[in-house]
């Protein structure tokens, strides 16, 4: 079987014996548009197909393996990742490397294992070893906490988080909620001797909240939580069009040490096909109030593969970002979500921009080390253009203490807010039990004594819980 015309074609698949095929289809995806292959049952008659596993392993990786050699030689692709599918794949370097101590011998894993490409498996190891060496091990009685502010003043076309549009009364109604779910979770810290290393706000967009509400916000955060051992507060300031010099005042009283503006673009057409309500001045202006109030650590949000965007805008983006005085900067792959307006006009957009982002990502990399910053975090999402990654990059000690732990997923991440998931870790068994709040903001509001409740009874436990009690939280 081959590919003779690109535009016409149909690949039948079929599995044998495969488990999760779920899993599989993920591989499959970064290969062939969803449009260009199906599935068929095991006992489907055809045999004109491509068959996966016709020798019954159970290993998975192996599965995965074959599934990659047979579809690179029919596409003439090669995923720079190989057979890693999931988001995590620094974890997996900390992983091998607890196993064989030896970093040449990950990298081999990686080359021949994981089919990785010799860039992406020395990033990782590489990376792995810069977040020991810059964060260490988190204290065990310390969790990073989340807050969600589940408001923006537009929604992104490529948006698939929890972001209400909604009039300023309604972020009024919200507000008591949240500081109601603050005071809990303080009290419950108190009682299990708990404290936070890290707080992160982030959205939707916390700056959509007044300066007097957020500075309500943060004084009860102050009031609750015993914040002598926080070692980062950011606050995801994120629209430009949303910040002021008020509200950054505020954060600075507050001791906020990291927030984040993000242009995602400074190019003004491209602002307007996502769907962003501000100017390229307005983040400019933004950045000065920043630098004139005097924050250590400023992160800049960039979007490589931005719509009708060619490798030559991205430069300009980042040079000024750069220009601006970021010393964080967080390069981001687009990524055609399911809940999100570009997978409705072209569900096919991240494959057809997979080389532009290439040459993004290749620019950034090149620019950004010379700079002098390092990547210090990295994740993978499904359906990102090329199926390549988000990096986030850092001036040496600056890097991003939560983003590192809830990738890593050594500690547990208390999530507050409509759509929070938080994570409680249990280190005996090296297990993460998950437990969500509901999205939705109204239903938050109404569900509050519930939403507490959950938090009690599915991550305040206590950490000698056994494998069979594990299964019944969250
Ligand atoms: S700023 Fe972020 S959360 Fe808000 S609409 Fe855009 S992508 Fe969604």
């Amino acid at each position: 079987m081959s590919i003779d015309n690109t535009n016409e074609f149909t690949i039948k698949i079929k599995f044998f014996g495969v488990q999760k095929k779920a899993l599989m289809q993920e591989l499959i995806d970064e290969f062939l548009p969803p449009e260009k292959y199906v599935l068929l049952e095991e006992d489907d008659p055809d045999e004109d197909c491509l068959k996966i596993n016709e020798a019954g392993s159970t290993d998975r990786d192996e599965v995965k393996r074959e599934i990659f050699r047979k579809l690179s030689a029919l596409t003439g692709k090669r995923p720079d990742w190989g057979i890693l599918t999931g988001v995590r794949p620094v974890k997996l370097a900390g992983e091998l490397l607890h196993e064989y101590k030896d970093p040449q011998q990950v990298r081999s894993i990686f080359l021949k294992d994981y089919f990785l490409t010799e860039e992406k498996a020395d990033l990782i190891t590489n990376m792995y070893a810069y977040q020991q060496e810059s964060m260490g091990e988190p204290d065990p009685d310390s969790i990073g906490i989340y807050i969600g502010i589940p408001f923006c003043p537009t929604r992104c076309l490529y948006c698939s988080f929890a972001s209400n549009q909604v009039p300023d009364g309604e972020i009024a109604r919200y507000l008591p909620t949240l500081l109601k779910e603050i005071r809990f979770v303080g009290e419950k810290m108190k009682e299990q001797g708990i404290h936070p290393e890290s707080v992160y706000v982030g959205g939707g967009t916390p700056t959509t909240l007044s300066a007097e509400q957020m500075d309500q916000m943060l004084t009860t955060v102050e009031e609750c939580w015993d914040l002598s051992k926080l070692k980062e507060f950011s606050v995801e300031a994120g629209r430009p069009d949303t910040i002021t010099m008020d509200k950054l005042k505020v954060l600075k009283k507050h001791n906020v040490g990291r927030i984040s503006i993000n242009p995602q673009s400074m190019k003004q057409e491209t602002l307007d096909i996502i769907g962003r309500s501000h100017t390229p001045d307005e983040i400019r202006e933004a950045f000065k109030m920043a630098s004139s109030v005097g924050f250590p650590v400023v992160n800049a949000d960039l979007i490589a593969g931005l719509p009708e965007e060619q490798p030559e805008d991205f430069a300009r983006t980042l040079s000024e970002v750069l220009k601006l005085g970021a010393n964080n900067i967080t390069v981001h792959t687009l990524a055609v979500k399911r809940a999100s307006r570009l997978k409705g006009i072209d569900q096919d957009y991240h494959y057809k921009v997979a080389d532009i982002v290439r040459r993004m990502l290749d620019h950034s990399k090149e620019v950004l080390e010379a700079e002098g910053f390092r990547p210090y975090y990295l994740y993978r999402q499904k359906h990102m253009a090329g199926y390549f990654e988000n990096t986030g990059w850092s001036m040496p000690g600056t890097e991003g203490l939560y983003n590192t732990r809830i990738m890593d997923e050594h500690q547990s991440i208390l999530a507050l807010g409509a759509g929070g998931i938080s994570k409680r870790y249990y280190p005996a068994m090296d297990k993460l039990v998950r437990v969500a709040n509901v999205t939705n903001y109204q239903q938050y509001i109404d569900r509050i004594e519930e939403m507490c409740k959950r938090k009690a009874d599915g991550f305040f436990t206590s950490d000698d819980i056994d494998e069979k009690n594990i299964r019944n939280l969250g």
